[in-house]
C-alpha cells in the first residue's frame, strides 16, 4: 500500500444525475474545498426513475434512458431505499409508486440545494486522462450542449462516473431467433401489459423484473411462460396461468424450444435478462475495460485503480442502491481530500484476476451479508459509524417473501419506528 498525499483538488465533474449523482454531489459539497459539477443529459434530476412512455429514441435521437414501466412498485420497502440522511415521507406503503421515488430525488436535491450544480441538457461525449503517464491525471471532458449543439471542453481533477446500469440490454442467445414471428421485446422497453391481452408470452428470466412482469402480464395474458436456467423451481404460488419452464434454447416461427427439448407455442417473448455496464464515453486511455459484466480495474468496485481521480458509482448489484451509493459517495471524497491510502494498480489487478468469484458474479454483493461486509469495510477504514441494523434486516426478510409468497410480499408494511438495537417492528396490512 502507498498513501495517497494530500492533494489539493479543487474540482470535480460529475456524470448523470440520477440517485448515484445527486448523493455523490451532496457528499463533494459538504467539503468546502471543492468546486462540483454534474452533467445531466435529462432535463430534471432521477435517473431511471423518469418514466417515459417512449421507448426507441429521445428528441435528440439518442436511445431512451429509463426502464420504468407504468405501473412499477418498488421492489424494496421504502425505508430501507432511504438515503441515511434523507427519509422518504411518511406514508402507510412501504412499497411505493416509482413516481414516488423520483419525487423523492426531486425533494433530496432542493433539500441539499444541489440543482445550482446540475448542467441540464449537456451530455458528456468524451472522457480521456490529461497526462496518461500520472497515476493521479487530471481529466479532460468534452461536454455536448443538447440545446444549441455545441460542444466544449474542459479540465477536471477528479471525475466521478454516475451513468447508471440499467439502459444498455443484455440480449440471451437463442437459435434461429429471427425466425420468431411474434413481438420481441427487452424489458428496458417494456411499458404497460396492453398489447399481451390474451397472448402467450414468454418470459425470460426470473430475477427482479422477469417476475414482476410476469405478475403484471398474469391479469391480461392467457398463458405466461416464466422460462429460467435457475436448478429449482421458484417456491412461490404463482397465478394459475404463469408455467414455470426451462430457458430457451431455440426459436420456430410460432413458438421456443427449451432447454428440456420440449417446445411452448408464443405469440410474444420479453427478455429479462438483465443490462449490460457501458461506458461510451470513456476513450480506451481511462484503462477501463468490461469482460463477462466485470469492470476493470476497480478497487472496491469504484474506483479505477490505474487512474485513482476516477471513480464510479453503483456498480454492486444485489444490494440496497441508495445506501450504498451514500457509502460510496463519502468514501470517494476521503481519498480525493487524501485520506485514505489506495494500494498500487498491479496489486488490485492481482486481486481481480485471483479471485474465484466468476467475473459475471463480481459485483454480485447480495443482501445475505456480503453488502454488510462491504459497506462496514468502508465505513471502518473512514472511521464512521455503520448503517442502522435494519438497512440489512428488512431485506433479508422482503426476500424471503418474495421467495415463498411472491403475490404477496408488496403487501407488507415496515416499521423502523420502533427499532431498538436493530429490532425491528414489522406491520401487516
Ligand atoms: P440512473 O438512475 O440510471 O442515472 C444515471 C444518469 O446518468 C441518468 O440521469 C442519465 O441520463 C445520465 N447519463 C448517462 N449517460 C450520460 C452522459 N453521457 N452524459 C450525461 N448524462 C448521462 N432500486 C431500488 O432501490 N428499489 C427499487 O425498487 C428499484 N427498482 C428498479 C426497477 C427498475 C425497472 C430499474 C431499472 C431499476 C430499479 N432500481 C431500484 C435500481 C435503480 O437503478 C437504482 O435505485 C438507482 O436509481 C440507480 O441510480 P444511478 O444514478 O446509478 O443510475
Amino acid at each position: 500500500m502507498n498513501t495517497v498525499q494530500k492533494r489539493k483538488m479543487k474540482t470535480i465533474g460529475i456524470i448523470g444525475a440520477g440517485a448515484g449523482g445527486l448523493c455523490a454531489l451532496r457528499q463533494v459539497l459538504s467539503e468546502e474545498q471543492f468546486t462540483p459539477l454534474i452533467w445531466e443529459q435529462a432535463d430534471e434530476v432521477g435517473g431511471t426513475w423518469i418514466y417515459t412512455p417512449d421507448i426507441e429514441k429521445d428528441e435528440y435521437g439518442y436511445p431512451i434512458h429509463s426502464s420504468m414501466y407504468k405501473n412499477l412498485l418498488t421492489n424494496l420497502p421504502k425505508e430501507v431505499m432511504a438515503f441515511p440522511d434523507f427519509p422518504f415521507k411518511e406514508g402507510e406503503k412501504s412499497f411505493i409508486h416509482h413516481t414516488e421515488v423520483l419525487q423523492y430525488l426531486k425533494d433530496y436535491a432542493d433539500h441539499f440545494k444541489l440543482i445550482p450544480w446540475i448542467k441540464f441538457r449537456h451530455r458528456i461525449e468524451l472522457v480521456e486522462p490529461v497526462d496518461p503517464n500520472n497515476r493521479y491525471t487530471k481529466w479532460r471532458i468534452t461536454v455536448k450542449n443538447l440545446k444549441d449543439g455545441s460542444s466544449s471542453v474542459s479540465e477536471y481533477d477528479a471525475v466521478i462516473v454516475c451513468n447508471g446500469h440499467y439502459f444498455e440490454p443484455r440480449y440471451p442467445d437463442i437459435d434461429d431467433l429471427e425466425l420468431f414471428k411474434g413481438k420481441k421485446l427487452h424489458s428496458h422497453s417494456y411499458r404497460i401489459p396492453d398489447d399481451y391481452h390474451g397472448t402467450k408470452t414468454v418470459v425470460l428470466g426470473a430475477s427482479a423484473s422477469g417476475l414482476d412482469i410476469a405478475l403484471e402480464l398474469a391479469k391480461v395474458a392467457e398463458k405466461v411462460y416464466l422460462s429460467h436456467n435457475h436448478p429449482f423451481p421458484f417456491p412461490s404460488k404463482l397465478p394459475p396461468n404463469v408455467f414455470q419452464v426451462k430457458g430457451v434454447k431455440g426459436a420456430k416461427e410460432n413458438g421456443f424450444e427449451l432447454k428440456d427439448d420440449t417446445f411452448i407455442e408464443a405469440d410474444a417473448i420479453i427478455y429479462c435478462t438483465g443490462y449490460e455496464y457501458v461506458f461510451p464515453f470513456l476513450s480506451s486511455s481511462c484503462n477501463i475495460t468490461v469482460e463477462d459484466n466485470q469492470v476493470k480495474t476497480l478497487y472496491k468496485h469504484m474506483i479505477n485503480s490505474a487512474f485513482p481521480t476516477m471513480s464510479f458509482i453503483g456498480i454492486p448489484f444485489q444490494i440496497c442502491p441508495f445506501p450504498l451509493f451514500d457509502v460510496q459517495a463519502q468514501y470517494i471524497v476521503q481519498l480525493i481530500e487524501g485520506n485514505i491510502q489506495m494500494p498500487l494498480h498491479d496489486d488490485v489487478v492481482k486481486e481481480m484476476e485471483q479471485s474465484s468469484i466468476p467475473k459475471k458474479h463480481y459485483h454480485k454483493l447480495g443482501i445475505f451479508g456480503k453488502q454488510q461486509m462491504y459497506l462496514e469495510d468502508l465505513q471502518r477504514e473512514m472511521k464512521v459509524g455503520h448503517l442502522p441494523q435494519f438497512y440489512h434486516q428488512i431485506p433479508k426478510i422482503v426476500i424471503l417473501r418474495l421467495f415463498f409468497s411472491l403475490m404477496d410480499f408488496k403487501k407488507f408494511n415496515y416499521s423502523t419506528k420502533e427499532i431498538n438495537d436493530g429490532e425491528i417492528q414489522i406491520e401487516e396490512r
